[in-house]
Parts: structure tokens; C-alpha cells; sequence
């Protein structure tokens, strides 16, 4: 574990209140509901946030950005939290940035492949909103997720990967 801020730990009631004038119905700081969050899909490691702040929007992100960066406060971003590698582990005196309410999908493009969505949009949900008109989204580790047409996909994915078969089966 790294070594925490006392300063900042002694400040928490402080950072909370701002936080809550900020993001006014999105601030989790009560210790029980922390433990939703104490740790990603890497579960040998547990650890509660300082606070779970949960923004709507792009301004309400860049308001709590800007708030951390003058107090000195670290912040580790999350988004499902299915890091399988603690990447979304969060710190005892630092914010966890909650963004799964951002789930708004706001452009797609099926002629070009692409689909503009807020970081809590989940692979699910794009091609819930695609499958409709023959395509879905393609998650591949160590490459950025496409979007395919069943047919393209088909074959493809049956060389690489059982899982996502049953994905396009289903
Ligand atoms: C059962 C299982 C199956 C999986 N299968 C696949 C698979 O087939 N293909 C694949 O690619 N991955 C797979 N993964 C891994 C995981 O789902 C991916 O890494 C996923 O993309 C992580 O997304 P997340 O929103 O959950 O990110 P998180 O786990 O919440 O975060 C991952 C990292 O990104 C950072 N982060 C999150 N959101 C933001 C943001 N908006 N801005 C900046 N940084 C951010 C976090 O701080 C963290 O470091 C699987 C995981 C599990 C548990």
C-alpha cells in the first residue's frame, strides 16, 4: 500500500463537504456504503476511498478534477471496476471518481464503425443499441474494441475466442 496523506486524512470532513457542494446528490463518504467500492475485479486487494464521488457530467467532472488538484488530493478514475489488474484499486486518502451514471451513448456511426459514448457506458449496452441493425461491439484484450457486422464477426471470432461466440450466439 502506498504511504496515505495525513494531511489530507485530517482534512476528510472538510474535502467531503466540498465535494458535496460540487456534486451535490452524487457524494458517497458513510464507511459502509465505501465498501462497494473497496476493490476492483482484483479482489485480493481491499481498500476504502476517502469518498466515491459520482458526476453526471463533463462539467462535473472537470469541477471535482480542478477541486483535487488545489487541495492535493488523489483521485484514481473508475469506471465498471472489472480491472482485472487493481488498475481502479482506490486510495485511502485519495477521491474514487465513480463515472458508470455517465452512460450515454451520443453518436453512432455504423458506416465508419464508431460510436461516441460517456466513459460508464459498458460494452453491453453499445451493442445492445447496434444489434438491432446487424452489428456488435467486439472487445478484444490488447486492442481497441470494434464494432463488426455479425457476419464479419463470425468468423473472425470463432479463430479467436470462445467466449465471445457465445456473446454473438446470444
Ligand atoms: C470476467 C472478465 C472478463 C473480461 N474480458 C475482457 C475481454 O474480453 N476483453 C477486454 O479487453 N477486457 C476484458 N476484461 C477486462 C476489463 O473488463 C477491461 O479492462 C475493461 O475494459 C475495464 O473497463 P472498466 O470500465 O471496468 O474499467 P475499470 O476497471 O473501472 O478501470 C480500468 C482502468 O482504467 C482507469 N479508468 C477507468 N475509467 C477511466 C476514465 N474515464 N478515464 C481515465 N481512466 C479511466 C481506471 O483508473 C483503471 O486504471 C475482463 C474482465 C473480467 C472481470
Amino acid at each position: 500500500m502506498p504511504e496515505q496523506n495525513e494531511d489530507v486524512l485530517a482534512r476528510r470532513p472538510a474535502i467531503v463537504d466540498a465535494l458535496r457542494r460540487l456534486v451535490p446528490d452524487g457524494v458517497i463518504a458513510e464507511r459502509d456504503a465505501l465498501a462497494a467500492y473497496d476493490c476492483d475485479a482484483l479482489t485480493a486487494y481491499r481498500q476504502k476511498p476517502l469518498a466515491v464521488v459520482l458526476p453526471r457530467s463533463a462539467d462535473e467532472v472537470s469541477a471535482v478534477l480542478a477541486f483535487c488538484h488545489r487541495e492535493q488530493v488523489r483521485l484514481v478514475p473508475r469506471g465498471a471496476g472489472t480491472s482485472l489488474s487493481g488498475g481502479a484499486f482506490p486510495l485511502a486518502d485519495g477521491i474514487l471518481l465513480g463515472l458508470s451514471r455517465m452512460n450515454r451513448i451520443l453518436e453512432i456511426d455504423l458506416e465508419n464503425r464508431c460510436v461516441v459514448a460517456e466513459p460508464g457506458v459498458t460494452n453491453l449496452a453499445i451493442t445492445k443499441a447496434v444489434e438491432g441493425r446487424g452489428f456488435l461491439l467486439c472487445a478484444r484484450s490488447l486492442e481497441p474494441s470494434r464494432l463488426l457486422d455479425r457476419r464479419q464477426c463470425r468468423g473472425k471470432l470463432r479463430r479467436n475466442s470462445l467466449s465471445q461466440i457465445r456473446a454473438d450466439d446470444e
